[in-house]
């Protein structure tokens, strides 16, 4: 099998151009191509008019040796790389000797663990504080509509973790040498993803499909001996010293149970506040890690298209519009967007009483009026100096100043971006709709954030506009506050087989622990760390 990248066709080419130019590329017959495959579809659109397709794709030919070798020039053309996942370990545990590994948290990174972990047999449970995904809808929606928050089921808490109200976007720019994010693509579809997320180059999948799809997943899990156990939030770990080094040893659950096992996945997400604050006191390694604060920002989509696409916008293949805007300001601060959402909506993505933070989430159409995304300023440990765990306190400081300016009943405090820029108060909204639920009071938001985070916002919207045309509109809504757009500390792990630097198995894992951000990425980080449990568990019988 061939892999031929850099096929370059206009946004609008016939089926029958592919086959065509491919063809052409390789100097070859159509009796010499057996099939091909599409691996990868990027566009160009840096001229609006003249939209290009860019396809990677897996040929099979009569003769790949043959075509290799007249084609040795054309760099864009390889053997196909064999992206196969392949299980690092096999019988493990068969006897079932060793006590079975526990996943905590079934987000995207607990969630690909405890699958690898069930596929390579070796039966883990699952504890999950919050609710399963039917249940866990029924209380977020309780939330955003009547305004009573869950704390144990909610945007952050519950089967399928903090992505599964979202937009669904599953790239990432991490560096996947072993295709990682390959196995988790192709498990999504396995479990009723669109086939096209492993070929397209931005691929999403909205919230309604993610539900589903955790399901899917949680049967496979327990198919193949696995356990997955809701409503159980571990609170306390069991630490035994030997020969100055700690192990794990066991697992306390808020009911009252002690669970013994020697090898635990710690894949609670970025707002697990409480575990962190109880692994602290443990004694496990902890870190201050920097992240961002800021607001989302609400726009027509329309906008959006019209400037990235031009006379192609709404064009079937490109879809709604995203974006990417970095500005760094005089004070030394960066501005990004994150988590960008074509066609989506606010949410309100809270999980403590008496504090308000925002999020963004969208359906697989993107077919919502407005584009939102979260316009930041990054942070650091210096912001918030002291100890490993008070970037937590300064996320909750900020979340309660922005529920107290709300009203102190779950609206979010919203501002106009010209206001905000001009540094007065809103009062009245302009042509844009905000939609954010429950509701946006309007105010001031200056009031809420630290003086160098306003400053570098106030400088970067103006500066935006040069990017995108149009960006910086008076009527534009801000929606605070984000505070979540990582963990604010990394339980700092071991580069070699992936356990915490001074606690013998305990694997830290995915967004909360700092080494993931987003659904992807968390998917490949319970990848690797199932297959380092597998092998310390491996490890553990031949001694
Ligand atoms: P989480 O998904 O946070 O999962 C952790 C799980 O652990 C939770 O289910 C929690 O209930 C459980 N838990 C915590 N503590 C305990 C305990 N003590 N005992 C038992 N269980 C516990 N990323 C993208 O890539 N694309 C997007 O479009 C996107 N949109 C998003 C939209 C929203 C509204 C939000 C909130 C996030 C979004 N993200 C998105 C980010 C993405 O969801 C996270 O990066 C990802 O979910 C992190 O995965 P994780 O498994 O590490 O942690």
């Amino acid at each position: 099998m061939l892999r031929l990248n850099e096929v370059k066709l206009p946004l609008n080419h016939t089926e029958e151009e592919l086959p065509a130019a491919i063809l052409a590329r390789l100097g070859i017959t159509a009796e010499q191509m057996k099939s091909f495959t599409v691996f990868k579809r990027s566009y160009d659109a840096r001229k609006k008019a003249n939209i290009v397709l860019i396809y990677s794709v897996d040929v099979e030919t009569t003769d790949d040796a043959g075509i290799l070798k007249r084609n040795q020039r054309d760099t864009h053309l390889m053997p196909s790389p064999d992206m196969e996942y392949k299980f690092v370990a096999h019988g493990v545990n068969a006897d079932g000797k060793q006590p079975r590994p526990v996943v905590i948290g079934m987000g995207p990174c607990g969630l690909f663990a405890a699958l690898i972990l069930a596929q390579m047999g070796l039966k883990p449970i699952v504890l999950e504080r919050g609710k399963t995904v039917r249940e866990r809808t029924k209380d977020t929606f309780g939330f955003w509509r009547k305004r009573v928050l869950n704390p144990e089921s909610n945007v952050q808490f519950g089967e399928g973790g903090a992505g599964t109200f979202s937009d669904g976007k599953l790239y990432s720019q991490i560096k996947d040498p072993k295709h990682y994010g390959r196995k988790v693509l192709t498990e999504f579809v396995k479990a009723g993803a669109p086939e096209e997320i492993v070929y397209v180059s931005k691929p999403h999948i909205g919230t309604f499909r993610l539900v589903k799809m955790v399901e899917a997943m949680r049967e496979e899990i327990t198919s193949l001996g696995g356990e997955i156990r809701f409503e159980q939030r571990v609170t306390d770990i069991d630490v035994e010293e030997i020969n100055g080094e700690r192990h794990v040893r066991g697992l306390h659950l808020a009911s009252g149970e002690k669970l013994a096992t020697n090898h635990v996945v710690l894949a609670v997400g970025h707002s697990a506040r409480d575990t962190f604050e109880m692994l602290y006191e443990r004694g496990v390694y902890i870190e201050a890690k920097p992240f961002s604060i800021g607001f989302r920002v609400e726009h027509p989509q329309s906008l959006i298209d019209q400037c990235r696409f031009g006379p192609n916008a709404g064009h079937p293949i490109l879809g709604a519009a995203d974006y990417k805007l970095v500005h760094h300001a005089s004070n030394g601060r960066a501005v990004y967007s994150f988590c960008m959402c074509p066609g989506g909506t606010v949410v309100a993505a809270a999980s403590e009483p008496g504090r308000v933070v925002t999020n963004g989430m969208s359906q697989y159409s993107r077919a919502e009026r407005n584009a939102n995304s979260a316009i930041v300023v990054s942070i650091s440990p210096e912001d918030y100096p002291g100890h490993p765990l008070a970037g937590i306190e300064f996320q909750r400081r900020l979340e309660e100043k922005a529920f107290v300016l709300g009203g102190s009943n779950y609206n979010a405090p919203g501002q106009l971006m010209g206001d905000f820029v001009a540094g007065r108060p809103s009062t009245e909204f302009g042509a844009v709709v905000p939609s954010y639920k429950p509701q946006l009071t309007l105010t001031d938001l200056a009031t809420i954030l630290p003086d160098y985070a306003v400053t570098a916002l106030r400088e970067a919207f103006p500066a935006f506009d040069k990017q995108i045309k149009g960006y910086f509109k008076a009527d534009a809504v801000l929606t605070g506050l984000e505070t979540r757009t990582s963990s604010p500390i990394r339980i700092k792990r071991r580069d070699d087989d992936f356990q915490s630097l001074n606690t013998r198995g305990l694997f830290p894992a995915g967004e909360g622990a700092g080494y993931a951000g987003g659904i992807l990425s968390a998917g490949v980080d319970g990848i690797k760390v199932a297959e380092a449990v597998a092998l310390a568990m491996q490890a553990a019988e031949s001694l």
